[in-house]
C-alpha cells in the first residue's frame, strides 16, 4: 500500500451533489489508481443544517456509485473503518479544542475580547471608508495580566497571521503565492467554543495525515488559510488539487436546484452508476487515448493518472450522458441487465412470477440495443405483461387504414399458424414467405403485424418479441387487431 492518503469530507446539509460526487470519484481514483488510502470524512459540524438522515444520504449515494471507503464512519451494518477516527467530524471537538489550545499555548493563537458591537462598528468603518474590512489587531498583544484579568469572559480564538508570503503549488491550477498581509488574524474558534471550518478541516487533514487535499476551487482561497494553519499546528502540508466546478448546460455553476444535481436523481432516472462514474470523470479529466469517452471502473482505475486533471470547468452534457447509458446498457450481460430491470418491471407493476428466470433474461436481451435507460424497459416490455387494448393512433392510421391492410393481417395469421416450430427463425422465415409469394415488401408485414402484438410503433426487433410472446398470444392478438381493424370501418383508402 502506498502512503497516498486522499479524503471527502462533505457537509451534510442537503442531497449529495454531483460536484461532490465528481471531487469524491477523482479522489477515489486517486487512491485506487497508486495503492492509496480513500477516507470518508462527515463534516457534519454545522449543526443547525446537518442532519443524520443527510449523511446516510451521502453514504447511500457513495455506495450506489461504487465509490467504496477504506476509512469513514460506520454506516448501515458497515462498522466505523481506520485508525484515524472518529470520522464524524461531531465527534471531534475534544481534539480540536486540544488543537487550538495548544496554538494559544504556543502563540501562534490568540484570545480575541473584542465585542459583536466592537467588530461590527469597525466593519462599517472600513466599508465606509472603502477599506476591506480587516480585524484591527486590537487584542494581539495583550499582556498576561490583561487576559487574566478578563478570565471568564466570552472571547473567539484567533490565528496570529505570520510574516511572509504563503506559495501553494496547486496540481490544478499551478503556482499561487499570496503575501500573508492579505489575511487579517483570522478567528479560529468562535466565541461558543466550536472550531470554524478551517481550523476543523485542517487539524483533520493533518491528523489524518492526508498526503493531498483535491477538493473544489471554490476552496482555492481558503487554502492559503490552511497552509499557514498547518505550519503552525506542525503538520505536514499536504499537496493541493482544486478541481473545478461543475456546470449547468448553460454553463452556470450546476444549481442545487434544477434536477439531476442530486447524483441520486440519475438513479431514480434509470442511468447506470458506472455510467454517472464514467460521465463525471470525463468532465473533469481527460484520458491519455485521445478521444476516448467509454470507461468502465476498472478501466478507469488503470488509466487514471492526476497530471489529467484539467482547470476549466466542464459543461453538463445530457445527450452525452444518455448515449454513455446506453453504452453502458449494451455492455452488461443479459443476465446483468435482467437483475437490473427487474425491481423497475415489479415497481411498474408487472406480475413476472409466471416468467421463467431464461425468459426474462432473452426478454432483457431483445431490448438491450434499444433502452437507452433502465427505466424504458417499462414502455419497451409492458406489452408481454398487460394486453394491449388501444393503438398507437398514429400508427393505427399508417398502418391499417389501408386497403389491403386486412388482407395482408389475415395472410400474417395463416403464416403464423403455420410456423413450427416457434422461434425467430421460422417467424422470420414465414415473413420472407409471404414477401416472396405477394411481392408486397417486409415493412407492410412487419408494422401491422408489431402494432398488433404491442399497440406501438417502436419496441424490441418484431421477429425476438414475436417468439417471446408464444404462438397462441401472438394469433390471439392478431385476431383481436382484424377484429378492431373491421370494428372501425375496415380498411378505409
Ligand atoms: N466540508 C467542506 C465542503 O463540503 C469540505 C472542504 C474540503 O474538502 O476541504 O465543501
Amino acid at each position: 500500500m502506498s502512503t497516498i492518503r486522499v479524503r471527502i469530507a462533505p457537509s451534510p446539509t442537503g442531497f449529495f451533489h454531483i460536484g461532490n460526487a465528481k471531487t469524491a470519484l477523482i479522489n477515489w481514483l486517486f487512491a485506487r489508481s497508486t495503492g492509496g488510502t480513500f477516507l470518508l470524512r462527515l463534516e457534519d459540524t454545522d449543526t443547525e443544517r446537518s442532519e443524520a438522515q443527510y449523511s446516510d444520504i451521502i453514504c447511500e449515494a457513495l455506495q450506489w456509485l461504487g465509490i467504496d471507503w477504506d476509512e469513514g464512519p460506520a454506516f448501515g451494518n458497515m462498522p466505523e473503518k481506520g485508525e484515524y477516527g472518529p470520522y464524524r467530524q461531531s465527534e471531534r471537538a475534544e481534539i480540536h479544542r486540544r488543537e487550538a489550545q495548544r496554538l494559544i499555548d504556543e502563540g501562534k493563537a490568540y484570545r480575541c475580547f473584542c465585542t459583536k458591537e466592537e467588530l461590527d462598528a469597525e466593519r462599517e468603518k472600513a466599508m465606509a471608508e472603502k477599506r476591506p474590512p480587516r480585524y484591527n489587531g486590537k487584542c494581539r498583544s495583550l499582556t498576561r495580566e490583561q487576559i487574566a484579568a478578563k478570565e471568564g469572559m466570552p472571547h473567539s480564538v484567533r490565528f496570529r497571521v505570520p510574516e511572509g508570503a504563503t506559495v501553494i503549488d496547486d496540481l490544478v491550477q499551478g503556482t499561487i503565492r499570496v503575501e500573508n498581509k492579505e489575511f487579517d488574524d483570522f478567528i479560529i474558534v468562535k466565541p461558543n467554543g466550536d472550531p470554524v471550518f478551517h481550523l476543523a478541516v485542517v487539524i483533520d487533514d493533518g491528523l489524518m495525515k492526508i498526503t493531498h487535499v483535491m477538493r473544489g476551487d471554490d476552496h482555492l482561497t481558503n487554502a492559503f488559510r490552511h497552509v499557514l494553519l498547518f505550519q503552525a499546528l506542525g503538520y505536514e502540508v499536504p499537496t493541493f488539487a482544486h478541481l473545478p466546478m461543475v456546470l449547468d448546460e448553460q454553463g452556470k455553476k450546476y444549481s442545487k436546484r434544477l434536477h439531476g444535481a442530486n447524483v441520486l436523481d440519475w438513479r431514480e432516472d434509470g442511468y447506470l452508476p458506472e455510467t454517472i462514474v464514467n460521465y463525471l470523470v470525463l468532465l473533469g479529466w481527460t484520458p491519455e487515448e485521445e478521444g476516448r469517452e467509454l470507461f468502465t471502473r476498472e478501466e478507469l482505475v488503470k488509466a487514471f493518472t492526476i497530471d489529467r486533471l484539467g482547470k476549466s470547468a466542464a459543461k453538463f452534457d445530457l445527450k452525452k450522458l444518455q448515449w454513455l447509458n446506453g453504452q453502458h446498457i449494451r455492455r452488461m450481460t443479459a443476465e446483468e441487465l435482467r437483475d437490473r430491470v427487474f425491481p423497475i418491471l415489479q415497481k411498474a407493476g408487472f406480475d413476472t412470477s409466471t416468467r421463467s428466470p431464461e425468459w426474462l433474461t432473452h426478454m432483457a436481451a431483445i431490448c438491450q440495443e434499444k433502452i437507452p435507460t433502465l427505466n424504458d424497459i417499462v414502455g419497451y416490455t409492458d406489452f408481454f405483461f398487460v394486453e394491449p387494448t388501444t393503438y398507437d393512433e398514429k400508427a393505427v392510421k399508417k398502418q391499417w387504414e389501408k386497403v389491403d391492410a386486412l388482407e395482408r393481417m389475415d395472410k400474417i395469421v395463416e403464416a403464423f399458424s403455420s410456423v413450427d416450430p416457434w422461434n425467430h427463425d421460422t417467424i422470420k422465415a414465414g415473413f420472407d414467405a409471404l414477401v416472396e409469394n405477394t411481392g408486397v415488401a417486409l415493412g407492410q408485414f412487419v408494422h401491422p403485424t408489431r402494432l398488433a402484438l404491442t399497440g406501438k410503433s417502436v419496441g424490441p426487433g418484431l421477429f425476438e418479441l414475436t417468439e417471446l410472446l408464444g404462438k397462441d398470444t401472438a394469433l390471439a392478438r392478431m385476431q383481436r387487431a382484424i377484429e378492431f381493424v373491421r370494428a372501425h370501418g375496415g380498411a378505409v383508402a
